[in-house]
């Protein structure tokens, strides 16, 4: 266990998660307090002394029986003084813990999930060569991930200078799955137990979808991509595919819909008929998730597919005419060694889809699935960064680029999740979500309506109920609470 105390500041949250970069294992607690009486065991004490010109940041910490003490300061006249004082508290705290674990990690001071979006806030400020620079220098980001962030924010240039004020776009969630994979975070109930519930959820559904084409008609915004989630869509049959995706169309003016994405993330839910229903209604593209190609792993993490199969939904997916296909894959998965993923994703290459999305394993489900020392999920992290290293060769070698990045608090090793695209096959909707530069507006049990003030930073939430039955028994909040749609953009 570690103690942190925060003595006179406010910045516990963003030391508290670089804390748990270098400790991912270990319990940590966080206590403000106005005196710290050094404890024996373990502990950080961060430290903000005001003066009169500037102020005195302090850390002072015990690691494995070792004590360790940085500082520095901050000058008040700063206008940025608050953000400034956050900065150096962290760089002061990461140098000690570099020091203490012998970690370097890769991203530097940044904890945050969205690298790219301060990216291009800092190249709008600064410009690039400054911004390359404050990334490394005091972010202290390596070299290799401030130029991957550069890159990536430089890809997504081009799309979202084609968003406007008025640009908007539609998330449908269908909260169902044939069965529950054991690493799965995600909301979604097992289709075996409440598949009973689909026709009704359904029927709500399309009410929430004509609802809100009626808001975003009224307010006369354009919509520019839809992406329909889980859960896995395709539990669905191929006439309840039918009648969502109708109803889509009849409540949207979609002559402004740049893409249409349907996640048919499980394979063993994907048939030429739901594929033919996907197609003639103007589907642009698919994302099928086969995870690994290991059918061991496959079968370890409750999949309850096979490899083959996957590669037979996807070339079913060609045959119906799809010219536009993600596969996701994890990094990390239990049991996988090195050599597993390289199978995999050669594999996955040579089928040539559009799109690859490489996810790590997100650090509390690894620990879980792993249950083993903390030695040996250390080992694994180590597993999982050569992985990430052979990823990134062997994506470039086969000609996709990194389009879209972002982080999650507890991945395996502090990496990053990383969506992968040909040349002009970027997932608008990816980019859009990620780095909130439209709203997104969301139906379906599960979903979070993102409003973006197109003027400012500013993002306002209107959250969904998560489960499929509070979304059924309390529809009429859901409808109550798309007025705020409405509110939001009277403001503006
Ligand atoms: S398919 Fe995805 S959403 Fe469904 S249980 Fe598996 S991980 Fe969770």
């Amino acid at each position: 266990m570690i103690v942190i105390y925060i003595k006179n500041h406010k910045f516990h949250y963003e030391i508290e998660n670089l804390c748990r970069v270098f400790f991912p294992y270990r319990k940590i607690i966080v206590k403000t307090c106005k005196k710290v009486i050094e404890p024996l065991n373990d502990y950080i004490c961060t430290e903000i002394i005001e003066k009169e010109n500037k102020s005195s940041l302090i850390v002072r910490a015990k690691i494995n029986s070792t004590d360790y003490f940085q500082e520095g300061n901050v000058e008040k006249v700063r206008e940025n003084y608050e953000s400034e004082c956050e900065r150096v508290l962290a760089v002061l705290l990461f140098n000690i813990l570099c020091k203490a674990t012998g970690i370097l990690p890769p991203w530097g001071i940044l904890t945050g999930v969205r690298p790219i979006k301060l990216m291009r806030k800092l190249l709008n400020e600064l410009g690039a060569e400054k911004a390359l620079n404050y990334f490394k220098e005091k972010l202290l980001v390596s070299d290799q991930k401030a130029k991957l962030s550069f890159n990536i924010a430089n890809v997504q240039k081009k799309i979202l200078d084609l968003s406007t004020p008025k640009s908007f776009s539609l998330y449908v969630s269908i909260p169902f799955c044939p069965t529950r994979c054991s690493y799965c975070s995600f909301v979604s109930q097992s289709v075996e137990k409440s598949n009973k519930l689909i026709p009704e959820y359904l029927m709500f559904l399309l009410k929430e979808l004509e609802y809100t084409g009626m808001i975003i008609e009224k307010l006369g915004l354009k919509l520019e991509t839809v992406y329909i989630g889980g859960g896995t869509p395709t539990t669905l049959n191929a006439d309840e595919l039918k009648i969502l995706i109708e109803k889509i169309y009849s409540s949207f003016n979609m002559k402004t819909c740049r893409e249409f994405t349907v996640e048919a993330g499980r394979p063993d839910t994907i048939t030429r008929e739901k594929l033919k229903v996907l197609k003639a209604l103007k589907v642009t593209r698919l994302s099928i998730n086969p995870q690994t190609l290991n059918d061991k792993t496959l079968e370890e993490i409750g999949r309850r597919h096979t490899a083959n199969q996957a590669i037979e939904a996807f070339n079913m997916a060609r045959e119906c005419g799809f010219k536009n296909i993600n596969m996701d894959l994890i990094v990390g998965l239990p049991g996988e060694v090195y050599n597993d993923f390289v199978f995999t994703l050669e594999k996955v290459c040579k089928l040539n889809p559009e799109n690859i999305t490489i996810h790590t394993l997100a650090i509390k489900r690894a620990a879980s699935l792993m249950r083993e020392e903390n030695s040996l999920k250390n080992k694994q992290a180590e597993i999982v960064s050569n992985m990430l290293d052979f990823a990134n060769t062997q994506l470039y070698q086969n000609n996709y680029f990194p389009y879209y990045l972002y982080r999650q608090s507890k991945m395996l090793g502090n990496f990053e999740n990383i969506g992968w695209a040909k040349e002009n096959f970027e997932n608008y909707y990816n980019i859009h979500i990620m780095e909130e530069t439209h709203s997104v507006i969301s139906c379906g049990a599960g979903g979070v309506t993102k409003l973006k003030d197109p003027y400012s930073d500013y993002i306002e939430r209107v959250y969904n109920f998560k489960f499929a039955y509070e979304y059924i028994t309390r529809f009429d909040e859901i409808i109550f609470r798309k007025d705020k749609v409405l509110m939001f953009y009277d403001k503006l």
